[in-house]
């Protein structure tokens, strides 16, 4: 049946059609000529306060090529792809639609940016019965060109006399192209560049989509309904209006709750077992970052540790704070309905972990923590990338379960290449299509946290 289906979908020209859906001028113009028309009216006409024209300028356009559903990383690091890779300048409209408000979303004119990159090695600890996954690992990533090597726990000690090496029996430390930077300057960055790209912003909620539909059936003689979503409604800031935008491709970049998208598309509503049953399984769960200080704690040149237990900390800053903490196991997944934080938590199955390994950790005192939410992949915790096989205009850039950050980049790349020239081109991401959710094919990742 899903051969059937992908068939069906991959057939030529399919792409290039759904693009052009523009119908007379453009929207966009006009949004940008409201103030001056304004100026012009408001001089030749008595009350300067008179508002005679209402402004539109928040809404989104009436039409574009691409609704990218999310302006987080993902959602930003496709809008840029799509830009950069277009034939021609303007030759493909893209919107992004963002339903948070913080402030990183109206920065325009920001110094040059500084992404207040730490350089630093990732140092990760093997116990006997995951060493030779590592070095499975090492192997692999040396092969892609990564300089990291491997460390016998003598080697470790006299490298980092502040590890307790007990229970390790292999390290892997990364020697260059290692560090952490500042996210939100990342997406503050991202932001400023797809604006002088020409991507469009909006702040508002995508509550609906309209689609057609039209059934097929399958060499198996199986009969499926194929979906082509056409507009998008956008719920607009503290109204109850929404403004229906027509598209060609929709990219579903909502994050953790890029399920409730694929949901509203009608993605998962069919009988269990079927490829129209099968939802996108990302959802929220919620995960815990402590900041502690701790004054006899590991000097400047500690590396980002990630313990065999699943224990990870780093330096913050120069004073000899830290930051860390540990996912939680399947039982102890806390309730992803609030972003509290649990302090007991880290009393009880952080801190061990991190004084078993760091005897310094004995003393140490948590200074502030906070929440947020892994965009989680509840079937093998790894990205979804590609389109649909059923509602064949929705592609997904989702569902990195902790890892989207480092991964945007290439994600929204390929996901670019997919919509612009129908197949992946300089890295094939087909291992993370929505069919091996159908199929049970699971990408499993090893050595990670
Ligand atoms: C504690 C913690 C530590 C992490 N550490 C790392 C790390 O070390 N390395 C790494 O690579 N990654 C890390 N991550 C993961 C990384 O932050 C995420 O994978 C990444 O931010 C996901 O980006 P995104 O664009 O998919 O989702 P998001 O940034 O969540 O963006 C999705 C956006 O969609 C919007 N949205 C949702 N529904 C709608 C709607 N209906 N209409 C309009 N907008 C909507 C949301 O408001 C949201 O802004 C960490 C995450 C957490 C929580």
């Amino acid at each position: 049946m899903l051969r059937g289906a992908l068939r069906f979908r991959a057939k030529p020209g399919l792409l290039g059609r759904g693009l052009n859906t523009r119908k007379g001028g453009s929207t966009l113009d006009w949004a940008g000529k409201v103030p001056e028309i304004k100026k012009k009216i408001q001089s030749f006409l008595p009350g300067g306060d008179w508002n005679p024209l209402y402004d539109t300028s928040h809404l989104p356009p009436e039409r574009t090529d691409v609704v990218i559903v999310g302006g987080g990383v993902l959602g930003l690091s496709v809008a840029y792809w799509l830009k950069r890779l277009e034939k021609q300048r303007g030759a493909i409209q893209v919107l992004v639609v963002e339903r948070d408000h913080t402030d990183y979303l109206a920065v325009v004119d920001n110094p040059p940016l500084d992404l207040q990159f730490n350089p630093s090695g990732y140092l990760l600890l093997a116990s006997e019965k995951s060493a030779a996954m590592m070095e499975n690992n090492v192997k692999v990533q040396r092969q892609e060109g990564a300089k990291v090597c491997l460390m016998s726990p003598e080697q470790l000690q006299n490298k980092f006399p502040w590890i307790n090496t007990e229970g390790v029996a292999l390290a892997s430390y990364g020697l260059e192209g290692e560090g952490w930077f500042d996210p939100w300057c990342l997406l503050q960055g991202l932001q400023r560049k797809i604006q002088s790209m020409g991507v469009v912003f909006c702040r508002g909620e995508v509550t609906r989509f309209v689609s057609s539909s039209s059934h097929m059936e399958t060499m198996s003689g199986e009969e499926v309904t194929l979906k082509r979503i056409h507009e998008v409604h956008v719920k607009m800031d503290h109204s109850l209006e929404y403004q229906p935008v027509e598209c060609a491709i929709v990219i579903n970049a909502a994050g953790a709750w890029s399920g409730q998208i694929a949901e509203l598309a009608g993605i998962g509503r069919g009988p269990p077992g079927t490829l129209q049953g099968t939802k996108l399984p990302v959802e929220p769960r919620k995960r815990y970052v402590y900041l502690w200080h701790c004054p006899q704690g590991p000097g400047l040149e500690t590396p980002l540790v990630a313990d065999s237990s699943g224990a990870y900390f780093r330096r913050e800053g120069l004073g000899n704070n830290y930051l860390g903490g540990c996912s939680p196991t399947e039982e102890e997944e806390p309730d992803p309905g609030n972003l509290e934080v649990d302090h007991d938590f880290f009393q009880d199955k952080v801190w061990p972990h991190l004084a078993q390994r760091v005897p310094a950790f004995e003393n140490l005192k948590v200074r502030s923590a906070w929440a947020g939410y892994y965009d989680y992949n509840t079937f093998d915790q790894n990205g979804v990338v590609g389109p649909h096989p059923l509602v064949v205009n929705m592609y997904f850039a989702t569902g990195f379960s902790g890892h989207g950050l480092q991964q945007a980049p290439a994600v929204g790349r390929a996901v670019a290449e997919l919509v612009l020239e129908g197949h992946f081109q300089t890295i094939n991401l087909s291992s993370f299509l929505f069919s091996r959710f159908y199929l049970g094919e699971k990408v499993k990742e090893h050595n990670i946290f």
